[in-house]
């Protein structure tokens, strides 16, 4: 049976509210986004946590609270914030570097926790940890299997840069092997024809080429082996029509500083759209990133215009070859 990549579509009254609690974490990996000078240091007390969680309750809609850090497990209080977005009838995901501090696995349940979802950029310690740091697999790995012996659903992101780009198809394997439900296929960031000459073979970036002659082909065999497997869309085919999830759903992106961001690309600029001051829920003025989200542009999302520009290529009328996607756009294949 050939398995189809199907593009799943952003859902009126989807909401998903990506929660920093914390910028700080145990590790050190070379691709690391977090940016302390845009998201300050502070840990969230418990308190604001659960203050800020009721902030973006909705008890009708269906809303996903995804806990992230720096490391998010490296917040004493992460089982009471699971707790109580459970309470507030969130689904919920943890995002982990693998480590589980504080006894996560013990303290929480997989009642509490819809999904833990583990980051491995290497289906072996010889590819994962020049990127992620020294003895990361083993530890990863390991609690990947307490994890699924204690019954959670668990997940695996894999970031894929030229530095494990070729290694993606081994993954599968080892996820089998664990028992992962579901595989998170990200790209580090594609690279355009410009970019990719000067890159040299330092380049962190895969070209589009790359990727779509590696990932589409990894994604279907992950589904023929039972992971339900997702990956970004990135490239609008002619007929398919380009939407913004700044304008079509609620994302919120939340920092332990108080930002809140509509949009991920943003989040390395002070153009959020909302922010958390005394525990209320302000709309910012001015220029702000949902100022962007209206513009229509042939090259598709505004932001990746702006801020990777190289990504798109144009032929000789000046048209765009393909539009680029919202980068919040996934595409899926089931098993
Ligand atoms: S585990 Fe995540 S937060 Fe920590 S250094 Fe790596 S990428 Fe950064
Ligand atoms: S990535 Fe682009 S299309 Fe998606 S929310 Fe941001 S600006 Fe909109």
């Amino acid at each position: 049976m050939t398995s189809h990549a199907r593009t799943v579509a952003f859902q009126p009254g989807e909401r998903n509210i990506f929660f920093h609690i914390l910028t700080a974490c145990n590790l050190s990996c070379r691709h690391c986004y977090i940016n302390s000078e845009q998201h300050g240091t502070t840990t969230l007390s418990d308190e604001t946590m659960l203050t800020w969680l009721e902030l973006f309750a909705d008890p009708g809609k269906k809303t996903n609270v995804i806990f992230l850090g720096g490391e998010p497990t490296m917040h004493p209080g992460l089982v009471r914030g699971i707790a109580r977005a459970k309470e507030l009838g969130m689904a919920v995901t943890v995002d982990s570097n693998g480590y589980l501090f504080h006894d996560i696995l013990e303290k929480s349940s997989p009642d509490q926790l819809d999904y833990l979802s583990f980051s491995l950029d290497g289906p072996d310690a010889a590819v994962n940890d020049p990127i992620r740091g020294e003895g990361v697999f083993e530890v990863c790995s390991t609690n990947m299997r307490r994890a699924v012996a204690k019954g959670y659903n668990v997940s695996v992101i894999y970031t894929v840069s030229s530095l494990n780009i070729e290694h993606l198809h081994r993954m599968l394997p080892l996820l089998k092997e664990i028992g992962v439900k579901r595989f998170f296929i990200q790209v580090i960031g594609l690279r355009g024809k410009p970019a990719q000459e000067s890159a040299g073979d330092q380049g962190w970036q895969v070209s589009p080429e790359q990727w779509l002659a590696t990932v589409p082909g990894v994604a279907a065999e992950a589904a023929k082996e039972g992971i339900h497997v997702t990956f970004p869309k990135v490239f609008l085919e002619r007929q398919e029509t380009f939407e913004c999830a700044g304008l079509v759903t609620e994302n919120f992106f939340i920092f332990p500083n108080g930002r809140v961001y509509r949009c991920p690309l943003c989040e390395d600029y002070p153009v959020h759209a909302l922010e958390i001051r005394n525990n209320t829920l302000h709309k910012n003025s001015g220029l702000t990133e949902d100022s962007f989200f209206q513009l229509n542009i042939a090259e598709g999302c505004v932001m990746n215009k702006l801020l990777q520009p190289d990504t798109i290529e144009y032929d000789a009328n000046a048209v765009p070859k393909h539009r680029i996607s919202c980068c919040l756009l996934k595409q899926e294949i089931l098993p």
